[in-house]
């Protein structure tokens, strides 16, 4: 049975982790984000330094690599009984990321909803960028040059899942509204 799935999918700074987070506070919505997988990492493990390398450029980490930390996350997810595959709805953030992802995972993963959180005005993605470094441990929200990069790499190898995926499916939200307006736009196409 493939995982029941909603995608989270959006530039840095669309507001994809603070949807996740409030997701995960409703009983059976099990939020997964790959940046956070990464992020606790054990910075002087092989992997972790991996991770650093790539995101410190602002690019994007090797998909075998991604992808194992997924499945060994989401298969301890449901081995600890977090993660209840017939009941639960796995909230995906920041992962799949690129075309090939989606692929890869395609065999484990039915995703029943895109949620698009879109924001055309690049100004106000970056500003949230560089407010969010200042609270969080965050070296890639810290450079200019590097958000500017993510943001370049999501037009590039992110956003065109939105074209692999049944547009009925994905549901254009309008990112720059407060966080509690995204999470209506959310849930009204939930069952
Ligand atoms: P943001 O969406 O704000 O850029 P994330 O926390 O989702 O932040 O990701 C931070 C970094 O982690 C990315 O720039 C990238 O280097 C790495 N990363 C996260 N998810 C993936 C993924 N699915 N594939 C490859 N790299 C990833």
């Amino acid at each position: 049975m493939k995982f029941r799935s909603l995608l989270l999918l959006g530039a840095p700074g669309s507001g994809k982790g603070t949807q996740g987070q409030i997701l995960a506070r409703i009983p059976g919505f099990v939020h997964v984000s790959s940046g956070d997988l990464f992020r606790s990492l054990d910075p002087h493990s092989e992997p972790g330094r991996l991770f650093r390398a790539y995101s410190d450029r602002g690019q994007l980490v090797p998909d075998d690599l991604t992808i194992r930390i997924w499945q060994d996350h989401v298969e301890w997810l449901v081995a600890s009984g977090r993660f209840r595959p017939s009941a639960d709805f796995l909230v995906l953030d920041g992962i799949p990321r690129n075309v090939n992802q989606l692929a890869r995972l395609s065999s484990l993963i039915d995703i029943i909803h895109v949620f698009h959180l879109s924001c055309p005005n690049r100004e106000i993605l970056v500003q949230r960028v560089a407010g969010r470094a200042r609270q969080a441990n965050r070296a890639d929200d810290l450079d200019p040059k590097v958000i500017l990069e993510r943001i370049a790499v999501y037009e590039t190898e992110t956003r065109p899942l939105l074209e692999k995926i049944p547009p009925d499916r994905i549901h254009d939200i309008n990112a720059d509204q407060l966080p509690y307006q995204v999470l209506r736009q959310i849930l009204i196409h939930l069952p």
